[in-house]
């Protein structure tokens, strides 16, 4: 049987200064983990057995009306500029027009070698890619934006690492996979025409209702406010916040070295590459206004004398701050039962986030207990819990339902470090029983009664360092 998409590819008909065209390198042995039925239906996909699906998600067969390339991007990394990044083991395989009526990047990663690899070697193995799956698809039931996962297949072949690994290609779709490093690339060349084509594209494509590059600047600094703080919400580290991996769009994208908090922290960091912890769970809210800088400095090249844009742009970068406080304040509010706060709520919140560091209470725990109504188990020091939710009681006594409102912004469950680890053992044993189980109690997080996977690590099960997907 054939696969067949409703293709339809936007990026491909830009100037070709912004990709290169290039087929996947077929894989030896292709052979399905999973398939996300759900999201295929939503593009359009049909037509395909279990083999078919396998063979067009590890690129050994390119299904008509594809048209498969390899993104330009450049990028900050970790603070410095790397004029030259781009998909150097991705390939965008095409655009669809979803059922919801919103243009899709079908994307396959860990394809094969492209212009852009420099000394990589184009692959993926198995780990990271059920790990993206996992976490892309537990974000999306929690609510947040995010690229999602359509299929991971492994490809029957070793990938050298630290270790001989299985490799796996994992099939993402995003609303697009422009970054600011997208937009980084031409403006340090000085490729104005290009930059003009890239502006046009994206308020096209993301915010039709935008009037030119300030608007549109406007627009992704909102976007990303409204994001970071629902990462915080969930105690979501990226851990690899650089300008090319932050969207244009606002959803989140590249799941490396990512992780979610267990006990609090406020400085936390997992990834084994962030070093002075600029990427650290608290530090989001500032590096996304640094990357929000960079893209309004990428976007002042478009104009033939930026000064008469300066202040424009300045302000709209200074004010993003206060956006992320805003949304980080109606996320926490909810959290305790608090449906509009007011701007005194925000120390409420930051005692019981000190209360929760001082203590080594678990996040998510402590939010859930919350939610129905005591959370006294998670705290140490008795005294100082009972003293603050005397204040907490007394604030929400007048709110309307609290309890729902809790409920609904607290998740039972996330995708615990340990438990991502131990799915990756298994998988690579040959075992996807784990992931299976992960996956399907990751769909309902609100709500889920598979009280083992609320447990936060032992001692032993804990997980100090991720590693970058690479
Ligand atoms: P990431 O850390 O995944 O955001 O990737 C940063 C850059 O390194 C991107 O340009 C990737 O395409 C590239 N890259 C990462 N892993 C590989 C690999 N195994 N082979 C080739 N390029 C890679
Ligand atoms: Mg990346």
């Amino acid at each position: 049987m054939t696969l067949t998409a409703p293709f339809d590819n936007s990026y491909a008909r830009l100037p070709s200064a912004f990709y290169t065209r290039l087929n996947p390198k077929p894989v030896q042995a292709p052979n399905l983990v999973a398939y996300n039925k759900q999201l295929g239906d939503m593009l359009g996909i049909s037509g395909a057995d279990r083999d078919e699906i396998a063979a067009v998600f590890s690129g050994v067969s390119v299904p008509e009306g594809a048209d498969p390339l390899a993104q330009l991007y450049a990028g900050h990394q970790f603070g410095s500029f790397n004029p030259q990044l781009g998909d150097g083991r991705a390939l965008l395989l095409g655009e669809v027009i979803a059922s919801d009526g919103v243009r899709r990047d079908i994307q396959l990663k860990g394809s094969g070698p492209t212009p852009y690899s420099r000394m990589g070697d184009g692959r993926a193995w198995l780990g990271p890619v059920l790990r993206e799956y996992i976490v892309s698809e537990a974000m999306h039931a929690l609510g947040i934006p995010t690229t999602r996962a359509l299929a991971a297949v492994r490809t029957g072949e070793d990938i050298i690492r630290e270790a001989v690994l299985p490799g796996a290609v994992l099939t993402r779709v995003a609303k697009s996979h422009l970054r600011v490093g997208t937009f980084e690339v031409f403006a340090h060349r000085g490729q104005k025409e290009e930059l003009q084509n890239l502006t046009d594209y994206a308020i096209k494509r993301h915010y039709p209702q935008a009037n030119g590059p300030m608007d549109l600047l406007r627009a992704v600094c909102q976007a990303q406010a409204d994001l970071v703080a629902k990462w915080m919400s969930v105690g979501f580290i990226h851990g690899v916040m650089n300008t090319d991996n932050c969207t244009i769009s606002g959803e989140t994208i590249d799941y490396g070295p990512c992780a979610f908090i267990d006990d609090f922290h406020a400085d936390t960091v997992f990834s084994s590459i962030d070093q002075t912890g600029r990427y650290a769970y608290s530090n989001q809210p500032r590096i996304i206004v640094w990357n929000m800088a960079q893209l309004a400095t990428s976007l002042l090249q478009l104009y033939d004398d930026p000064k008469t844009v300066l202040d424009e742009a300045t302000e709209i970068v200074h004010a993003m701050p206060a956006q992320v406080e805003a949304a980080w304040l109606s996320e926490f509010a909810a959290k305790l039962g608090i449906a509009n706060p007011k701007p005194e709520d925000a120390a409420l919140i930051s005692d019981l986030l000190n209360l929760m560091q001082q203590d080594g209470a678990d996040f998510t725990n402590t939010f859930d207990a919350l939610a129905r109504g005591d959370a006294k188990d998670q705290f140490l020091d008795l005294d100082a819990y009972e003293t603050w939710a005397k204040i907490w009681q007394a604030r929400i006594a007048t709110e309307d339902g609290p309890n729902a409102v809790m409920q609904a912004a607290s998740p039972r469950i996330i995708p615990r470090n340990h438990r991502i680890e131990e799915m990756i053992t298994a998988a690579v044993a040959g075992d996807d029983a784990p992931f299976e189980r992960l996956l399907k109690a990751l769909s309902d997080p609100y709500s889920t009664e598979d009280t083992d996977l609320m447990r936060p690590p032992t001692k032993a099960q804990r997980v100090p360092a991720t590693f970058c997907g690479t």
